[in-house]
């Protein structure tokens, strides 16, 4: 049995070790359009930007594990087509014949229009390695950056190059940073912390249009104003990669359809990680996030091989900036009120309610908070929203 998965990112990597560790001994042919063999993005934002860390420790898999484990991995080509009738997939004038496809193919950076200076050099998003590596030389004391967009990514980019030196301005569209993503209680915490370091948000302010001739020179906002800027950062969220999908007549509903199993429209082909769409209460849901690529992906190696299992997701997921490890557990989708919980030395997390349910936490610096949460959360158990408050509160003593 060939399995052939496209997208050599986080879940394509989960999903072809899995098969493996579980004991599948057919061909696995890994097929992914970036040169680099399979890398995590998280410190694209935070340790690799800050020049903390080196390519190497980005690898997801020691190079020599993939031979190792009889993996083939096609790099730099990207797939053009899939056949389901045929059962094949073309990439660089090859088909290539599978009887099981995974398609594990990410999400792409949006990018800011070019109408409005999109594309004027100097403009840059942050998803790929090569985006990364193109953007570090710019991280230089002094100079002025302006990041488009207030949410995880563009408070990270923020938070590296005010560490480094650099003048700071991040634009929000919304009436506050992160405000599609968490409560107000936690865009008033990294609002106040990265005003002190010394960034500068501007909230319900829009880019009217980016500035310059050859090269970005600056923004001019929404409210008329002009500010100058050596580069810009778009951080305006991302698009699933369906098109290949669509192309060939799978199901796409805000990301590749799939069921509750991984399997998408077409027969034999699965879908996980960024690009999936999948049931979730009574809806469908799509999640960013590396716990959910690893989980979903390793549920579709497990189904691959006839297991049948559901996927069930716990979501969870984190950012840091500057010494504030963010820890986020649940979703808090429909919450209707927070419970602030003060921890020790300054830290704090805030826990999502609806009624008495608990949905979600956001922990900084907390990671006993974190952790009990999401035990909590998994459980499907609502601890005593006036016991969560009470600092006195053993959390433990919460998961009895
Ligand atoms: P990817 O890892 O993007 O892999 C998909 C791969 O498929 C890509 O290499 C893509 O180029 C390739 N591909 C697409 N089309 C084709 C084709 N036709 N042929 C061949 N290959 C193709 N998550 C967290 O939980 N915590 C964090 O702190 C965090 N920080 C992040 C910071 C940054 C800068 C970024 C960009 C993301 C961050 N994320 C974080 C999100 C997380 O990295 C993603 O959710 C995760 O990588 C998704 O895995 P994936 O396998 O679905 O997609």
């Amino acid at each position: 049995m060939h399995v052939v998965i496209v997208g050599a990112g986080q879940a394509g990597a989960a999903l072809a070790a899995k098969l493996r560790s579980l004991g599948a001994t057919g061909p696995i042919t890994m097929i992914g359009d970036e040169p680099s063999p399979p890398y995590q993005r998280p410190p694209l934002s935070k340790a690799y930007l800050m020049g903390q860390i080196g390519p190497e420790r980005l690898w997801l898999r020691a190079p020599e594990f993939w031979a190792d484990q009889g993996i083939t991995l096609h790099l730099g080509d990207p797939v053009q087509s899939i056949d389901t009738t045929a059962k094949t997939v073309t990439l660089g004038g090859k088909t290539i014949a599978y009887d099981h496809l995974a398609l594990t193919t990410g999400s792409t950076a949006r990018r800011l229009p070019a109408a409005i200076g999109g594309d004027l050099p100097g403009v840059y998003t942050v998803r790929t390695l090569a985006d990364v590596d193109a953007m570090r030389p710019e991280f230089i004391a002094g100079r002025r950056v302006v990041i488009v967009g207030g949410g995880y990514i563009g408070l990270e980019a923020a938070a590296v190059a005010a560490k480094l030196g650099l003048q700071v301005t991040v634009l929000e569209l919304a009436p506050r940073i992160l405000q599609r993503v968490a409560a107000p209680e936690t865009s008033d915490h990294f609002r106040r912390l990265h005003s002190d370091h010394g960034v500068t948000i501007l909230e319900s302010t829009g880019l009217d249009r980016l500035l310059g001739d050859s090269h970005v020179t600056g923004a001019r906002l929404s409210d008329g104003r002009e500010i100058a800027a050596d580069f810009v950062i778009a951080g305006v969220g991302i698009t699933p990669n369906t098109a290949l999908a669509q192309a060939a007549g799978i199901a796409i509903d805000n990301g590749i359809a799939t069921d509750a199993t991984g399997a998408t429209s077409a027969p034999q082909v699965w879908s996980a990680g960024d690009c999936a769409s999948f049931p979730w209460q009574g809806g469908r849901l799509r999640l960013e996030s590396v716990g959910h690529a690893i989980d979903q992906a390793e549920v579709v190696a497990e189904n691959i091989l006839g297991a049948g299992k559901v996927y069930t997701a716990a979501p969870w997921f984190w950012s840091d900036q500057y010494d504030c490890k963010l820890q986020i557990a649940g979703l808090n989708t429909g919450y209707d009120r927070i419970i602030t919980r003060p921890g020790q030395g300054g830290s704090v997390s805030f826990w999502y309610y609806q009624g008495d349910r608990l949905l979600a936490l956001d922990a900084m610096n907390d990671a006993r908070a974190y952790m009990v949460g999401k035990r909590l959360i998994d459980m499907g158990k609502s601890p005593d929203p006036a016991a969560v408050a009470n600092p006195e509160t053993d959390l433990k003593a919460l998961l009895k």
